[in-house]
Formats: structure tokens, sequence, C-alpha cells
């Protein structure tokens, strides 16, 4: 941040999350300005659930472009705002607000950042492909809603909490896409898995702190040809990713997720191609320094 100059003409963006103190959005954001040499910057800004509300008002006041929006304010913040995008609304969570001209529209690039690594980092095509997606959360949601937009043949979902994995299923069904719910335990599972084109991880289960755990899918079922993703991050290869390594499938982290869902959000407010390359080197310095 050397050459960083604030002035009244500098444009505002952030993030409103609770925490945000670990976040790696403002290091990946704030490289990008500096390196298209752009008046922003852009704040992490701790935001209380129940002053939600009150910080979309300061949005509006400060004539911020926009911000990003995180765990826990992703489903809250809609009712505050003016549209929601297509995508944003099948999944039901925003995580980027534009603010154009005072009005805010909400939309969710967590989907289409997971798709956008996957061609950029194999050349995977969701179109006509068997899907499984382990888990039903907010990120399953955002990955199950895109995989469909792009014409994905048939989704497998697998969560703990059954009902969770039912209202997603049915969200996909209704946007045309076969969507079918098995449980941990089902015989079917290895059989949905192993026929997988692309198994995604989307639990939290292997996330740091504990790297040892690993979600409890069947022997046997990976294999050369698959691809496989897990959406964790932190470490770069979970156990789950190492076990699909090690049978052959060709492997993905959430860090390229991660990286998109921020390229997406940049051109969104900016309006330009977002320098992909300075984002990625400032996430990796954030990870670690890899
Ligand atoms: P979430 O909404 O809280 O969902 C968590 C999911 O994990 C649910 O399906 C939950 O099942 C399952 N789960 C958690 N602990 C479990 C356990 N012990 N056994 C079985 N299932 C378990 O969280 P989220 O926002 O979807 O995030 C999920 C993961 O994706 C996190 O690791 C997060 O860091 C990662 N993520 C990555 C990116 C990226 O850019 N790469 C973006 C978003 C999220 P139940 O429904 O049964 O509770």
């Amino acid at each position: 941040m050397s050459n960083l100059q604030i002035d009244g003409k500098t444009t505002l963006c952030g993030l409103f999350g609770y925490p945000v103190a670990h976040s790696f959005s403002p290091a990946m954001h704030n490289a990008a300005f500096q390196a298209l040499e752009l008046n922003w910057i852009y704040l992490p800004l701790e935001v209380k659930p129940e002053q939600l509300g009150q910080a979309v008002d300061g949005l509006r006041a400060f004539n911020m472009a926009g911000v990003n929006v995180t765990v826990p304010h992703k489903e809250a913040v809609i009712p505050y705002l003016d549209k929601l995008d297509q995508g944003a609304a099948a999944i039901g969570a925003v995580n980027v607000i534009v603010n154009y001209e005072g009005k805010l529209t909400g939309y969710n690039t967590d989907g289409a950042g997971f798709t956008r690594a996957l061609k950029e980092e194999t050349g995977f095509n969701p179109l006509h492909k068997k899907v499984v997606i382990l888990g039903a959360g907010g990120a399953a949601r955002a990955v199950a809603v895109q995989l469909t937009l792009e014409g994905a043949k048939e989704i497998v979902l697998v969560n703990r909490t059954v009902p969770r994995a039912q209202a997603l299923a049915q969200t996909v069904e209704r946007m045309g896409t076969p969507g079918r719910v098995l449980t941990w335990q089902e015989p079917q599972l290895a059989e949905a898995m192993s026929g997988a084109d692309l198994v995604v991880q989307s639990t939290s289960i292997g996330m740091h702190p504990a790297v040892d755990y690993c979600p409890p899918v069947p022997q046997g079922v990976f294999r050369p040809g698959q691809l496989v993703c897990d959406l964790v991050y932190n470490p770069m290869e979970t156990k789950f990713l190492s076990a699909a390594a090690k049978a052959g499938a060709t492997t993905v982290s959430g860090l390229g997720m991660l990286l998109y869902q921020g390229v997406l959000a940049f051109e969104l407010w900016t309006g330009l191609d977002a320098p992909v390359e300075e984002m990625k080197k400032a996430l990796y310095r954030q990870i670690g320094g890899k």
C-alpha cells in the first residue's frame, strides 16, 4: 500500500461482515485498485447484525460504489436492497452490492466464481455433466444454482440435515435440472459419486484448524477423468482432496472460487477487466506466502 493516496475523490468499497478481521478481500481488492492506478479503496467494515440496516443507509449516504457481504449478513441484507439479480434471487443470498446512483442491486458471485475457477484451472464446462454436491449450506446453494444455470444434467445433494438438501433439490428442479437427495449412509452414494463428472465438497469439514477431518464418503469412489473440488481453501489441500488426487482424479481447491468471486465483484463495481494475476498474488501472500 506504499503509493496509497486518499483524497476527496477516492471511491469507497468495503466488506460488511461480523467478524471481518480475517478476510482476504481487502488485500485482494486494494492490490487490484493499485495495479490499475484507480483512486479507490476497500475497507473491512465490522457490522453487528442489529446494525445492518444502518450500515446499508451508510453505504448510500457515503455514496460507496458497493460492498461485499459476508457471514452473517448474506441473507439478512436482502430486504434492504432495491433489486436482486436473478442468480442471487434463486440462491437467496447476496455477496456483492452495487450502488448505482443510489439504487442498490444485490448479486451473488460465489457460484459464478466457482465455475469460472473450474474453467480457468481445468477447462471444465458444466453443460450436460453429472454432479454430486456434498453439503447444502450457503456455498452449496450458490454452486448448485450456478451449475443449473450452466446446464448441468443432474445434481445429487448429500447433507447431514436432510430437509436442507431437499429444499436445494427443489430449487434446482424448479430451474429445470433434476435434483436428487441422498444421505451419507445410503448405499447409492458410492455409485452416484463414482459416476459423477464433478464432485464438490461444500461442507466445512476439513477446514483449519480441523484439518485431519474428512467427510464420510465411501471408499473407492474417486477415479481418473473425474473432477473433484473442495470449497475449503485453508488448507489448500484438504484430506478429502488428497484422497481424490491419490486415486487419479483432477483436483481443485477453494482458492480459485475465492479469487474469481472477487474478480467478478471488482468487475461489477468498476466496469473494468480485473487484474487477475495481481489479485491472485495478493491472495497467495495472504494465505501464507506460497
Ligand atoms: P454453511 O452455510 O454453514 O454450511 C455448512 C455445511 O457443512 C452444511 O451443509 C453442514 O451440514 C455441513 N457440515 C458442517 N459440519 C458438518 C459435520 N460435522 N458433518 C456433516 N456436515 C457438516 O457454510 P457455507 O457458507 O456453505 O461454507 C461451507 C464451506 O465452504 C466452508 O468451509 C467455507 O469456508 C467454504 N466456502 C468457500 C468459499 C470459497 O470462496 N472458496 C466460499 C464460501 C464458502 P448441515 O446442513 O447438516 O449443518
